[in-house]
């Protein structure tokens, strides 16, 4: 096979990959004739394996065909959604997904459900429940957000998402792009009510995301201590310096604010295409900067928003390369900074032996053609075992 490993920039040809199917773990990496001691060799001559793709940012409950699909309007609906959603994940070569918003707190639910192997062919998952919301802000929908109104209530409300399950917290700062009634620079949660909910997610070990896409709400969240802005799609230059002293990460959701314009001709009213399309432009200028200063981008796609479906990440790592990136470090995006971002660097994100044999199987060389990856036919392993 040729080997991308998501850390090296470069393709080892001739490499071979060995598998502890019990452990799922890579054993050892090398070049040319395979260890003799194996049961089983799987023939990938001609083809290129790199690692499974994270995702930071998904709405796993969410329908990208409805408008306001993301806050689901039943239970069981969500769930449904939820599993097929992460099937999609999965065959389109996202190994490991976060839940950033989930209505019911399906994903709280599901994860003790994956635990158990009742449910197969999805990528290893980090839930968020609820988001946290103020009062007729973003995401404010009867079965989507987690509604706090001062410090106290955010501290109470967090300490009940880890109780019941939330491995990662997520905090709505800003207003949203597309959400009627309150737009991207309407400044939403509090420093102080976002600081209360990093606190008890650090004292846990677990991190906290904040969804800001203009100002002042962006900065609001970095003096707040967030470890990641989601979209950030206005971030200013001295936003960006202090994200990188204060390590933050930046989740650009480009397919998001992508789709928006390319699908939505003629069916969403013209001011709103507009809208995105301006918002677009205005992003990959603002994000250029953000890039060049320092800061580092995960991977994440908003999945389930509309006309954002879960198939789409690959093409997230075609929209990094337009705010100035090549394809390997589009890649890193999610081998390097979303797996530590989500605080799985040692068993996720790189092929290196000790970690989870999670990668996909291309016909053409990912480094050369960033389209590569948007193969649609692609192999998928977890632990060694072909799941797709
Ligand atoms: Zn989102």
């Amino acid at each position: 096979m040729s080997l991308f490993d998501g850390r090296q920039n470069g393709i080892r040809e001739g490499a071979w990959l060995a598998v502890d199917l019990t452990s799922g773990q890579l054993v050892a990496i090398g070049g040319g004739v395979p260890p003799a001691e194996s049961d089983e060799l799987v023939d990938m001559h001609d083809q290129y394996v790199m690692p499974g793709f994270l995702n930071v940012h998904t709405h796993i409950a969410g329908d990208p065909r409805a408008f306001d699909g993301i806050f689901g309007s039943s239970e069981a609906e969500s769930a449904v959604f939820a599993y097929q959603n992460l099937r999609e994940l999965l065959q389109s070569g996202v190994t490991f997904a976060r839940g950033l918003g989930t209505s019911f707190d399906v994903d709280l639910k599901l994860k003790k459900m994956m635990r158990t192997g009742v449910m197969t062919q999805i990528p290893h998952f980090q839930p968020s429940g609820k988001a946290f919301v103020m009062t007729g802000g973003h995401g404010d929908h009867a079965n989507g957000g987690n509604r706090v109104d001062s410090p106290d209530e955010m501290r109470k409300g967090v300490r009940q998402a880890l109780k019941v399950g939330a491995e990662v917290i997520k905090m709505m700062a800003t207003g949203g792009v597309m959400s009627p009634g309150d737009f991207m620079d309407d400044p939403q949660l509090s420093v102080d009510e976002m600081h209360a909910g990093v606190l008890e997610a650090h004292h846990k070990g677990f991190k906290a995301a904040a969804h800001a896409e203009g100002n002042p709400g962006i900065q609001n969240a970095i003096d707040a201590g967030v470890d990641s802005i989601e979209h950030g799609f206005y971030v200013t230059e001295s936003e960006a310096r202090q994200m990188v002293e204060q390590d933050i990460y930046l989740t650009p959701t480009l397919v998001a604010e992508w789709a928006i314009p390319e699908f939505g001709q003629g069916v969403l009213p013209d001011w709103e295409v507009k809208k995105a399309a301006d918002a677009l432009e205005d992003t990959y200028v603002n994000l250029r900067k953000a890039y060049e200063i320092g800061v580092k981008f995960t991977c994440g796609t908003d999945a389930g928003t509309p006309f954002n479906g879960f198939d789409r990440t690959p093409e997230e790592f075609e929209l990094l390369t337009k705010v100035g990136m090549t394809p390997f470090e589009a890649y890193t995006c999610s081998s390097l900074n979303a797996a530590e971002l989500c605080g799985v660097a040692d068993r996720y994100g790189t092929l290196e032996v000790g970690k989870q044999a999670d990668f996909q199987v291309l016909s053409a060389d990912p480094l050369a053609d960033v389209k590569a990856v948007q193969q649609r036919d692609k192999a998928v392993y977890l632990g060694g075992e072909r799941q797709f």
